[in-house]
């Protein structure tokens, strides 16, 4: 079995489909969504964790393309600019998995660890310079 982050994105006229039932019921994929929306243009984006034998889930992304459903290997949505940020520790207390962390104890220097964030977007939120910003 094996887990894969994806990125999806929907075009108008297949948002209202039942593509995710499918990939359940026909490919026995396991589901889990971390962020859905559907923009006022009715678009929809879907951020997930698919898991199911290799051979399933190609299959299931296969079927999902065969909707024009563009289907990204899950690049985060969140974009931290390290450019911007004024270190003040503000997100710290907000970061549920410490993907944003002190780097350096001397410096309080502030550091984005990708591979822990889960989106939650609270340092989005919580933020007061837009350093963390979301793509959707
Ligand atoms: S989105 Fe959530 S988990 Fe990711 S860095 Fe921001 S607060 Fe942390
Ligand atoms: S709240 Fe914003 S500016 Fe402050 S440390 Fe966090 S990312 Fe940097």
């Amino acid at each position: 079995m094996t887990t894969k982050k994806l990125f999806l994105f929907f075009p108008k006229c297949e948002t209202e489909k039942p593509i995710i039932y499918h990939l359940v019921k026909d490919f026995g994929l396991i589901i889990n969504i971390f962020r859905a929306k559907v923009t006022p243009d009715e678009e929809g984006y879907l951020a997930l964790d698919v898991t199911g034998e290799d051979a399933n889930i190609e299959k299931g992304v296969e079927f999902l393309k065969t909707f024009g459903v563009n289907v990204d290997p899950f690049n985060k949505s969140l974009r931290w600019d390290a450019s911007r940020c004024t270190h003040c520790g503000n997100c710290l207390t907000h970061c549920p998995t410490h993907a944003l962390k002190v780097a350096d104890r001397q410096t309080m220097r502030v550091a984005f660890i990708e591979e822990l964030c889960i989106e939650c977007l609270a340092c989005v939120r919580n933020c007061p310079y837009g350093v963390c910003t979301s793509a959707f």
